[in-house]
């Protein structure tokens, strides 16, 4: 009998047919999408303008708005030939949720008719009581909601009108990623937006920008099927790694091959029609690893179109028989995956505020947020560090290829000089030469300084890369909204406290509004140097500095997440009403569960693998050296040992790892019970990480050992050379 494995690649070397492209490549730039353009041409003027107002400021949509809105919308789609309408939103466990709900109705005759009016654009209810987040809400409501979040524009999806939704529960509560998201935005665009109009007073609004690069492992789906471990869990348990792997560098930035070139063309059209502006995509280090990323966006755009983009990404790969992996290390010893995210701030006039400006003052206007994002994310490093953490990110930080622990700060030698100089001015009042001398030389300097900041390290966990910060702990799995959410919050924060400290040297020391600046700066540089320092090293320096400054090194998700619910973090959110107090506590209660059933997950599907997979095939090559020993025997009788005693090593050797990997199993599957039975769910986590992680490493190494001594005809799943190297 064949193994799936064997039949695969037997499939896969004799198959010569291609897979067609399966759309259409002319269509254009967001024909899917009902974006502002449309909206101009289906609605009246008054209607446009109260829409544009509403995405811009936020300001609610009254019914009668709503339903024009929802009357042009369903003429567009229904004219596009969609048939279904979906609120579509992200719900706490990173994926989308779409609840389709036909245009179709019947009126009180039994007429068939169109119904999509503005009530059924603005709220839908979906059937949601087992969605993470329940214990949020009312047992007698036990239903959330969805609400329309009317500044990501609706498209169409598989012939499915969509929705862009925020999932709330009756009381009010986020069950979402994207309430909090659009509450830090708010928050944010207010503080920024008062920092400007120190340097310009004609900045009415400022939004975060976000560009993610995300990468993810491309695999041939029949192989991938030969895997449970794959298939179940997202990544392989067990694989000896491949004798070649990257250590060539042939992959990256290499040509893309046929199939997967296919796969991007297909993937790139639809993504185009959806208005997902892709701009490139290219070969990661890894053998079978890619990244694709596109033009930065507004951020709450930005994180739709991620989410968007990722599940069109596995119905994609349907199509080319592959199977798309997003997690963060799918398999042990190659480079992991990660999502990059680029974050940068931009005012209504398209000016980036992480930019340097063209005059001395625009400068200072970078400066000030340069700085304060830096103080920020120093202050919240613990808490902006757990917003990325989960059971299989943990696998990748801190290896060589991937940021560390320690949330330290890149920002470049020319740009730590400037904030030397900066710290060096005078207190108060700074005399007109030292003023000069300053915006000259120093802040002067900074557009010619930029032009050559290159960011040689590129494992730096959150690094200025020249008008953008990028924030590289976040993995390839994540929804970006999360650890965004945080950033957005921590900056606002901060922002506001520079406000005020420069209000207030200017009202109560009779300061100018340059020289409150500086001062405000040079005390915030004061206050961060001995930890930014710090921070600032290499890999192996920072351990033990940060261990000395106090900076966080939580290497492990369930370590990390307690900065969610600690005072500072409490503090922060409530005051700035992007959490309340019982929204925190719910969702680090999810994170928690969802680290432990991912380890519990692996820890079931490794125990069966081994059982049923490893352990028979090993016995199956046992008995064939048994049989060859046995005839060995009948050809030189009594001195049968001399020639056959290397069959009888492996025979031993054989029977060896059996024996581990039984006893490991025992030993995993009581840890397991014991772990079970713990009611605080941080002490269970602890408990998955240090009793049960360590099983799946020691079992798995025997495994291993195993594969590269068993027969190769016999072994039934995919290796990594075959699941890595063949396309
Ligand atoms: P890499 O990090 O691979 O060297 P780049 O430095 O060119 O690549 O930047 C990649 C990402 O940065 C892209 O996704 C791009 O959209 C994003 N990006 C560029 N400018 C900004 C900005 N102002 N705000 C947010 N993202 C940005
Ligand atoms: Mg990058």
């Amino acid at each position: 009998m064949q193994t799936l494995r064997k039949k695969s690649l037997f499939k896969l070397s004799s198959a010569s047919e291609e897979v067609p492209m399966t759309t259409a490549n002319s269509l254009d730039f967001g024909a899917h999408v009902f974006d502002i353009p449309k909206l101009k041409q289906f609605l009246s003027e008054k209607a446009f303008k109260q829409m544009l107002q509403s995405i811009d400021k936020g300001i609610p949509i009254n019914i009668v708005l709503a339903d024009q809105i929802a009357s042009a919308i369903k003429a567009w789609a229904i004219s596009k030939g969609a048939t279904h309408y979906t609120h579509w939103f992200q719900p706490i466990t990173g994926a989308t949720a779409e609840k389709h709900d036909s245009f179709f109705n019947l009126d009180e005759t039994g007429i068939q008719i169109e119904k999509f009016e503005g009530e059924q654009l603005v709220q839908q209810v979906p059937d949601a009581s087992s969605f993470p987040g329940e214990s949020l809400r009312n047992t007698f409501e036990a239903r959330g909601f969805t609400t329309w979040d009317p500044t990501s524009p609706v498209f169409i999806y598989e012939g499915t009108l969509c929705i862009p939704s925020l999932f709330m529960s009756y009381t009010g509560e986020a069950l979402d990623f994207k309430a909090p998201l659009i509450k830090s935005l708010q928050k944010l665009d207010t503080a920024a937006t008062d920092v400007c109009q120190y340097f310009d007073k004609g900045v009415g609004k400022v939004n975060a920008t976000l560009g993610w690069e995300q990468e993810y492992f491309l695999i041939d789906r029949s192989l991938a099927a030969s895997r449970p471990d794959l298939m179940l869990t997202g990544r392989t348990l067990l694989g000896h790694p491949p004798s070649k792997d990257q250590e060539l560098n042939d992959h990256y930035f290499g040509s893309i091959p046929g199939r997967v070139s296919r796969f991007l063309k297909d993937l790139e059209s639809e993504s185009n029609a959806l208005g997902i502006p892709i701009k490139t995509y290219h070969n990661e280090a890894a053998p079978s690893q890619y990244e694709i990323a596109p033009v930065y966006e507004v951020a709450n755009l930005a994180v739709d179109h991620n989410a968007l983009l990722m599940d069109l990404m596995n119905k994609m790969s349907f199509r080319h028989n592959f199977i798309v992996l997003f997690h963060e290390k799918p398999f042990e010893k190659i480079n992991g995956s990660g999502k990059h995210t680029n974050w940068s701030l931009v005012t209504n006039s398209k000016i980036n505020l992480l930019s340097p400006g063209k005059t001395p003052m625009g400068n200072l206007q970078f400066l000030s947020f340069f700085i304060n994002t830096i103080a920020a994310v120093l202050k919240h490093e613990a808490l902006l560090r757990a917003s990325s953490v989960s059971a299989s990110n943990d696998l990748r930080i801190g290896l060589h290829e991937a940021p560390s622990a320690i949330l330290s700060i890149f920002i470049g030698k020319h740009l730590m000089q400037v904030l030397e100089e900066l710290e060096n001015v005078s207190k108060g009042k700074l005399s007109p030469q030292e003023k000069t001398d300053i915006k000259l030389n120093v802040i002067g300097k900074i557009p010619e300084i930029l032009l050559d900041n290159t960011d040689e390290n590129r494992t730096s966990p959150f690094a200025f890369t020249g008008n953008k910060f990028e924030f590289r702990t976040v993995g390839s799995k994540a929804n970006c909204a999360k650890s965004i959410t945080v950033l957005n919050t921590i900056v606002a924060e901060q922002l506001f406290l520079f406000r005020d400290s420069v209000d207030e040297l200017i009202e109560n020391k009779n300061m100018k509004k340059d020289d409150a600046i500086f001062n405000t700066l040079r005390e915030i540089i004061t206050s961060i140097k001995d930890i930014f320092y710090a921070s600032e090293n290499e890999k192996e320096k920072a351990e033990s500095l940060a261990k000395k400054k106090g900076l966080s090194n939580n290497k492990t998700t369930p370590e990390a997440l307690p900065a969610y619910i600690n005072e500072s973090s409490i503090k922060l959110f409530e005051s700035l009403g992007v959490f309340s107090e019982n929204e925190l506590q719910t969702r680090y209660q999810i994170d928690l569960e969802e680290y432990i059933s991912s380890i519990q997950i692996e820890s079931r599907t490794l125990g069966d693998l081994a059982q049923n997979h490893i352990i028979p095939t090993a016995i199956k090559y046992q008995n064939i050296l048994i049989e060859n020993v046995k005839g060995i025997k009948e050809i030189y009788g009594s001195s049968f040992k001399e020639h056959a005693s290397e069959q009888i090593l492996i025979l031993e050797r054989i029977s060896k790892h059996i024996t581990e990997i039984n006893s490991g199993i025992y030993a995993m599957v009581e840890a397991r019970k014991k772990a079970n039975v713990i009611k605080n769910h941080h002490k269970k986590a602890m408990a998955y990480c240090e009793n049960i992680l360590p099983f799946l490493s020691s079992i798995r190494y025997h495994c291993d050992k195993l594969e590269l001594t068993v027969d190769d005809e016999i072994w039934p799943m995919a290796k990594y050379r075959e699941l890595l190297f063949i396309r």
